[in-house]
Order: structure tokens, then C-alpha cells, then sequence
């Protein structure tokens, strides 16, 4: 790919000899790379670079993933994150959603498909970039948020919302949407660009997450709701509630 050179990754793994051949092939294919071998050690190269993707592994011998990765969207660094889990249950996949991360791998993985992953997500990323250099600006408002897709930013009255990019492609995708019952299948198939794939979770967790950012109340939804058995449908003519309410 002709502008790996200009990527970074860093990999995050205390596994001596799975850090060094992520590191090689990810070198081979033209990345610049820095391995991590701890929790603490992460953040202070987290905090040091621009990355344009994390390979984060769960199991570190100071901290776990789940903890770097929360400390990270905390921080609103919005960097694309891979988590490598350690079993698949769905507890461990759902936690490092939770945790912000934007796609996992469980342990052991093929290579390759790692590789491939991770080019999707910089492919994502130069598509954001190209988007912001050549269209005009796409506002879009409800509620009391303002989004602008161009830019990548959000913001709930005066407060700025940092957004990870598949939250981003998941809140673009109700926005073109309006009002239609959104199967989880669909919005895995038209935002995570997987078809057939069996956890549906996924789908439910990001959108847990749009509603912790914009929803006044995010266990009672007013414009993210569940349509019971068949998924969701984003409603953005509600009226917002008045500011006063809002505030304590
Ligand atoms: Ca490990």
C-alpha cells in the first residue's frame, strides 16, 4: 500500500515473540512500529505519538487492556484500537467494546486477517481524511447536539464529544437513515462492513455508546431507540428537552 510509510502503529503486547512478529510483519508491510510491554508503558507511547492504530492486547502483566484503552478515550484520544482478547466469550468482546475499542481478534489469530483488519481501519481513516478535504461542510443537528461529519466533531450544547470512528460511521449511517426500523444485521453489513457475522452485540454496544454521548437520559432514549426484535431506528425530530432541565 503506497502511504503505509506515513503509518504508526503501536503494538501493545508482553508476549516477547508474538510483539516481535507483529512488529516484523507490520514493519514488512511498511509500517513504522513501537511495541509496548505493559499497561504504563502503552500510555507513555500513547501520549508521546500520533498513532493511526493500537494493536492492544488484554492480558498485560501491569494493567489490562480494558484499563489502557478507557484511559485513552478518556483522555479523547480517538486513535483506532484493536484489542487482542485472550478467550472469546462474549463477556470478554463486550467489555473491550465497552472499553471504546473499535474491533477485537481473539487469541490465537491468523496473521494475516490481523493485517487485514488493520488496513481496513487505516483505509477508514484516509476516506475520513479525503471526505474533510473535499466535500463541504455536512452539519447535522438534533437535540441539543451538533455533528459535523466533515470535520469529525461533535458536541452537545457547549460540550465537545470526542467520537471514535466506527462511533462516527455508526451516527452517519442513522443520520442518512431517519426513521427506519435498522436491522442489527443491516448496520453490521453497511457500517462494520461484516456480513454474516454472528455477534450482534457489537451492534448493541456502539449504540449503548451513542446514547451515553447524546441522549439526555441514556436509559430512557428519545432519539436512539430499540425496536424490539428487529433493531434499531434513530428519531432526530424529537424536541430537545429545554437546556434548564438539563442542568442540575
Ligand atoms: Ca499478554
Amino acid at each position: 500500500m503506497a502511504d503505509a510509510a506515513a503509518c504508526r502503529v503501536l503494538v501493545v503486547e508482553d508476549e516477547e515473540n508474538l510483539a516481535r512478529g507483529l512488529k516484523l510483519n507490520f514493519e514488512l508491510e511498511g509500517y513504522e512500529v513501537d511495541v509496548a510491554a505493559s499497561g504504563r508503558s502503552a500510555r507513555d507511547f500513547a501520549a508521546a505519538h500520533d498513532y493511526d492504530a493500537i494493536i492492544l492486547d488484554v492480558m498485560l502483566p501491569d494493567d489490562d487492556g480494558f484499563a489502557v484503552c478507557q484511559g485513552l478515550r478518556h483522555r479523547g484520544d480517538t486513535t483506532p484500537v484493536l484489542m487482542l482478547t485472550a478467550c472469546g466469550t462474549t463477556d470478554e468482546r463486550v467489555r473491550g467494546l465497552e472499553a471504546g475499542a473499535d474491533d477485537y481478534m481473539v487469541k490465537p489469530f491468523e496473521l494475516a486477517e490481523l493485517l487485514a483488519r488493520v488496513r481496513s481501519m487505516l483505509r477508514r481513516r484516509d476516506w475520513e481524511q479525503s471526505l474533510r478535504d473535499h466535500e463541504p461542510p455536512a452539519v447535522f443537528a438534533f437535540g441539543r447536539a451538533r455533528i459535523d461529519f466533515t470535520l469529525h466533531e461533535a458536541s452537545v450544547g457547549d460540550i465537545e464529544v470526542k467520537l471514535t470512528a466506527l462511533e462516527f460511521a455508526l451516527l452517519r449511517y442513522f443520520a442518512d437513515n431517519p426513521r427506519r426500523v435498522l436491522s442489527r444485521n443491516e448496520l453490521q453489513s453497511e457500517v462494520w462492513k461484516l456480513d454474516n457475522y454472528p455477534n450482534s452485540r457489537m451492534v448493541d454496544n456502539f449504540v449503548m455508546r451513542l446514547r451515553k454521548h447524546f441522549e439526555p437520559n441514556p436509559s430512557q432514549p428519545r432519539y436512539f431507540l430499540s425496536v424490539r426484535g428487529l433493531g434499531y431506528k434513530f428519531e432526530p425530530d424529537r424536541v430537545a428537552e429545554p437546556s434548564a432541565e438539563a442542568s442540575p
